[in-house]
Order: C-alpha cells, then structure tokens, then sequence
C-alpha cells in the first residue's frame, strides 16, 4: 500500500503529484517574507542611502573647496586685481587693463564653473561603489544550527491535528460575517486565510500566533545588525 499522503489542498493521490501544494507554499513564503523582512530592508535601505549621500557630498564639497582655494588665489595673482576689487569694478587705470581684467576673471570664472560640475559629476558617478560599500557593512546572521530555539521552536511541542482546508469560500464567507458581529474568525481560519489568499488586495496581514503559548521565552535575536 501506497503510505504517501493525498494533496493536502485538494485531497487528490500524490502520484501524479498536483501543483497545489507547492504553489501555496510559494505564496506562504512569500507573505512570511514580507512580514519578517520589508520593515528592515526599507531600514536598511535608508540607512544605507543616508550614508552614502552624505559620502558623497563631503567628497564633493572637499574637491570644491580645493578649486575655490585655486581659483581665489588665481584671481588675485592677476595684475590690477586688488586695486579692481577695491574700487569696486571702477578702478582709475586704463580701460584697456580693465577690459583685460574682466576678460580674464570671466574665463576663470567659467573655468571654475566647469570644474564644479565636474566635481560633482566624479562624486554622483561613485554611488554604486559607494552603495555598495555601505550595503556590505549590514550583517546577516543565521542562527546556530544547535540552537535550541532552531531545533524545538515552540508552538512545535503540541503537534497538529486535522482541521482540513477549506474549498467551499462561499460557505466560509457566509461563516465569516457571522463571526464579524461577534469576534475575530478563529484561529486556524485567521491561518489558512493567511496563507491561501491569492491575487486579492488586503492590509498588511495579522501576524499570525503559534497555537501554544510561548511564555517567557526570549525573542530571537534579530536576524540583521549594523556592524
Ligand atoms: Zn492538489
């Protein structure tokens, strides 16, 4: 006799074996995956993005200031300079060395400019690398393998009895405005909605609770930390 289980959605025999199973499992994952993980990679991520912009703006106010510094000591090497500045752009020289002057300090001037945007286009090009660095400066941990959190995880203990899956939504629907007056669908109902809904546009879903308590026992380390 053949021991291997039915399809536990659709009860059908396990050779040929149906896609059922599977493809709820893949959802399950799915969901659970979400619930553990979107609030710490949108943390990370912001992290990560805060860190390497204000990289990259230091990086860039650096190369900056070296040019200004440059660009200030260029200017006042130029002849007639100061005595320009200290009349304010009318100094009492020849027009010719002030045509001259001006000529010179709006070259600089544009060569300056030039050399900004060149700046800030060296810095924004080194995102990736940047992200990159930042990224691998987040750590994933596993827990032990000997762990006895790994090796008996709690709502384990009990074992699980047979509460079939329902096919019948409509009849479910119907039970589930009943219980709307009154209380919260049970448990095991809350479970497979969880982890059977497909395609349909929900809130973020309840967590769902192990069927034993878990009293006092110390909440799992978390899985990502900040070096
Ligand atoms: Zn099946």
């Amino acid at each position: 006799m053949d021991a291997a289980p039915n399809c536990a959605i659709c009860n059908a025999p396990a050779y040929p074996e149906c896609p059922c199973e599977s493809d709820r499992l893949q959802i399950a994952v799915k969901q659970a995956e979400n619930r553990a993980m979107e609030t710490r990679l949108d943390e990370i991520r912001d992290w990560v993005i805060s860190h390497a912009r204000q990289h990259i703006l230091h990086a860039f106010e650096r190369l900056t200031s070296t040019r200004k510094q440059a660009h200030a000591t260029y200017l006042s090497s130029l002849p007639n300079y100061a005595v320009y500045m200290q009349y304010s752009g009318h100094p009492p020289i020849h027009p010719v060395y002030i045509h001259q002057l001006q000529q010179q300090i709006s070259e600089a001037h544009a060569e300056l400019k030039r050399g900004i945007d060149a700046d800030w286009r060296a810095s924004v090009l080194r995102y990736p690398e940047v992200l990159d660095y930042f990224y691998g400066l987040i750590s994933l941990r596993l827990p032990d393998e000997d762990s006895p959190r790994v090796t008996s995880p709690p709502f384990a203990a009990a074992g699980y009895s047979d509460r079939g899956y329902d096919n019948s939504r409509v009849g479910y629907e119907k039970k589930k405005k009943k219980h709307r007056e009154s209380s919260a669908p049970p448990m095991d109902r809350r479970r497979e909605e969880l982890m059977f809904t497909v395609g349909r546009r929900r809130g973020p879903p309840p967590v769902p609770t192990p069927p034993v308590q878990s009293s006092g026992l110390p909440r799992p380390p978390p899985m990502f930390g900040y070096q």
